[in-house]
C-alpha cells in the first residue's frame, strides 16, 4: 500500500473542522510520499527514530515541522535540537534538562509534551501524574523548554471502553494541570489511526496518524 490521498483529504478536513492537528506520522516511509502529502498542504509530520529523522529533515523541504513522537535517549537530544518543532515523548527530568541545553546551544526554545503513562501494558513509557507536576515544577528554571501539553498512548486493545477510559482520564489529569498552569498548556496528543475518533470525542486536540494515510509499515522492508 502507498499513499492513500482520499484517506488524506477527508480526514484532514474532519479533523480542520473540530480544531484538531494532524501529525502525519511517516516513520518508515520514504521521502516521496512525504513529499506527495507536502505537495497537499501537510506540513506536520511525526517520526521515532532520531537518524531517520535527521536524514530526512535534511533532504526534505526546510518548512516542515517535524514532530518526535518516539521514545527520546538523552544522548541523542543534540542531533534534533537544531530543528525539532515538538517533542512529544519526554518523559524524566533528565531528558527535560538535557534538551534545555542543547536549545540554549542552538538558540532557541524547544516546544514539549510529557508523556503520561496510562495504558497498561508494562511497555509503555511515561510519568505517572506526581511525576508529571514534579518535572513541571522543575521546568520553570529550565528556560529554553516550553510544557506545552501531554502526550500518551492508550492500552492496544479491542476493549473499547477501556481505551476510552484511558483517553478520560488523560484529558482528566490535562484539565486540571491547565487549570493550574494555564498559557502555553494547550496541546494533549493523543489517538492514533485505530482510536483518534474516539481520542477526540474524549478532548484529544492532537492525533498521530501513521498507517492510515500511508498504508500499513513494513519493518521487515526496512
Ligand atoms: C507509530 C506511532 C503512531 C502512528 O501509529 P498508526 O497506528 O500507524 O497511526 C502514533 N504515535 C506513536 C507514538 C507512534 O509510535
Amino acid at each position: 500500500m502507498s499513499l492513500q490521498k482520499e484517506v488524506y483529504i477527508k480526514i484532514k478536513s474532519e479533523l480542520d473542522q473540530e480544531n484538531v492537528v494532524l501529525v502525519a506520522v511517516s516513520k518508515t516511509k520514504p521521502n516521496e510520499d512525504i513529499e506527495e502529502l507536502y505537495q497537499l498542504g501537510q506540513r506536520a509530520f511525526g517520526e521515532n527514530y532520531v537518524q531517520e529523522l535527521v536524514e530526512k529533515q535534511a533532504s526534505l523541504p526546510k518548512d516542515i515541522q517535524w514532530h518526535f513522537i518516539g521514545h527520546l535517549q538523552s544522548n541523542k537530544v543534540k542531533y534534533i535540537a537544531p530543528f525539532i518543532h515538538l517533542i512529544h515523548g519526554v518523559d524524566s527530568l533528565k531528558l527535560l534538562t538535557e534538551i534545555n541545553k542543547q536549545a540554549q546551544k542552538n538558540g532557541r526554545v524547544i516546544s514539549c509534551l510529557l508523556q503520561m503513562h496510562i495504558a497498561t501494558e508494562e511497555t509503555k513509557f511515561g510519568m505517572d501524574f506526581a511525576e508529571l507536576e514534579e518535572a513541571l515544577a522543575a521546568s520553570i528554571h529550565l528556560p529554553f523548554i516550553s510544557i506545552k501539553g501531554i502526550m500518551g498512548m492508550a492500552s492496544f486493545s479491542d476493549k473499547k471502553e477501556q481505551v476510552r477510559n484511558e483517553f478520560k482520564t488523560m484529558n482528566h489529569y490535562f484539565k486540571n494541570i491547565q487549570s493550574k498552569v494555564g498559557v502555553p498548556f494547550t496541546m494533549l496528543s493523543m489517538g492514533m489511526s485505530g482510536d483518534y475518533q474516539m481520542a477526540i470525542e474524549e478532548g484529544s486536540t492532537m492525533v498521530r496518524i501513521g498507517s492510515l494515510l500511508f498504508g500499513a509499515r513494513n519493518y521487515a522492508n526496512n
